[in-house]
């Protein structure tokens, strides 16, 4: 096999093509104003997503794992602290824990949503336990309610690790503001993306927000005058006034991905041995990713005969972190995690997929050898 795959795992260039011109005159007042950094377009951007996720407090950051990073430190945790996460996300949410100080606590998930199980996070407290930090797997809520009561009970913070999930709900509320504070990425492969690194935090807390704002210009309120160790952890301005002409439509693009994944759960009916996704019923999933499980053990050979037939896939993700070389010293065994590693593979989506496209990838799967 040579060059791309006739169907990509996401093709971005409806959504550019569609506001092409909107995109491009966003970008050229950029240019034109001369102002790169913290302009107007950050300002802008991040009152419009704090209208739109209904939050008090919306600041931009550099990227999704810099949200979680600040976040964490805005929130207070720092070395010492343990962190209760899943062990079945991107390494970058046990990464900001292990980069504020703080050690990741993994628990198991909950194989039917694969998101942190509520009910093993109790039995994981300990005197050090400081936050929870549920991630919003493949665009789904990962089940608040439990966790914000044990946060309650054992006085912890909740940091919500959003970056999969722009515009999901959990019981009618948006994913990442919830807990203390929600973490968003814009990666351009998320379902808001801009066209490079990008990210956010929500939050309704002033304290969390106030020093968010600090941290990410070198911990200084007033510049020059650094009161804390911080970062250089800006939104970039050409980024925030393409995320303006995007945040407008997520919520059409998200409709969008969810009838596209009723159409794959029509048409995987009649293919054995795939376990399709199961929406909650608390949640409003956003399909970020339509993962599904292929079981017997059959996943990595499905995957080479699809692939081969030119259909992208993804593994989302081989490894569970604590099984990852970064945190080889971790002993733990967390069979619901690794199961679901050697199982998942994500399917082409993106709003605008076509029910031809999705036909094609279904009839790879039904070919393949018993
Ligand atoms: C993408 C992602 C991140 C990191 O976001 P970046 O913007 O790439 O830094 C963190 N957590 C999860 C679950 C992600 O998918």
């Amino acid at each position: 096999m040579s060059g791309l795959p006739e169907i990509p795992v996401l093709d971005l260039a409806p959504e550019t093509e569609a506001l092409w011109d909107e995109l491009m005159a966003a970008i050229q007042g950029v240019l034109k104003s001369g102002r790169f950094i913290m302009g107007p377009n950050v300002k802008a951007f991040e009152q419009e997503a704090a209208a739109y996720l209904g939050v008090k407090y919306a600041i931009g950051v550099n990227s999704g794992t810099d949200a979680l990073v600040i976040a964490l430190r805005a929130a207070g945790i720092g070395p010492g602290d343990e962190v209760i996460t899943t062990p079945f996300t991107f390494f970058a949410t046990a990464e900001a824990v292990s980069q504020v100080g703080a050690t990741p606590v993994f628990v198991d998930i909950d194989p039917r949503t694969f998101n942190i199980n509520p009910d093993l996070i109790e039995p994981a407290v300990t005197s050090r336990t400081r936050a929870v930090l549920p991630v919003h797997l493949y665009g789904q809520a990962a089940d608040m309610d439990p966790i914000m009561e044990l946060a309650r009970k054992y006085n912890l913070k909740v940091i919500e690790d959003t970056a999969q999930a722009f515009g999901g709900e959990y019981k009618g509320r948006k994913l990442g503001t919830i807990g203390d504070a929600g973490c968003f990425s814009f990666f351009p492969s998320k379902n808001l993306g801009a066209f490079g690194d990008g990210g956010l935090i929500a939050t309704n807390d002033g304290e969390i927000a106030e020093k968010a704002r600090m941290l990410r210009v070198h911990g200084a309120k007033k510049k020059y005058y650094n009161e804390v160790i911080g970062y250089n952890s800006r939104l970039d301005e050409i980024q925030a006034a393409i995320l303006r002409v995007k945040l407008p439509h997520i919520d059409q693009w998200n409709e969008a991905r969810r009838q596209a994944a009723k159409r794959y759960d029509e048409l995987l009916k009649e293919v054995p041995g795939i376990i399709t996704p199961y929406e909650a019923p608390y949640a409003r999933h956003v399909y970020h990713q339509y993962t599904v499980r292929v079981m017997d053990g059959k996943r990595d050979k499905v995957k080479l005969i699809i692939d081969e037939q030119g259909i992208g896939t993804m593994v989302y993700y081989p490894v569970p972190v604590h099984k990852l070389p970064a945190y080889a010293d971790n002993n733990c065994r967390l069979p619901g995690a690794e199961q679901a590693a050697g199982e998942v593979l994500s399917l082409p989506i993106w709003a605008e997929i076509a029910v031809e496209i999705q036909k094609k990838v279904i009839l790879s799967l039904k070919e393949l050898p018993a």
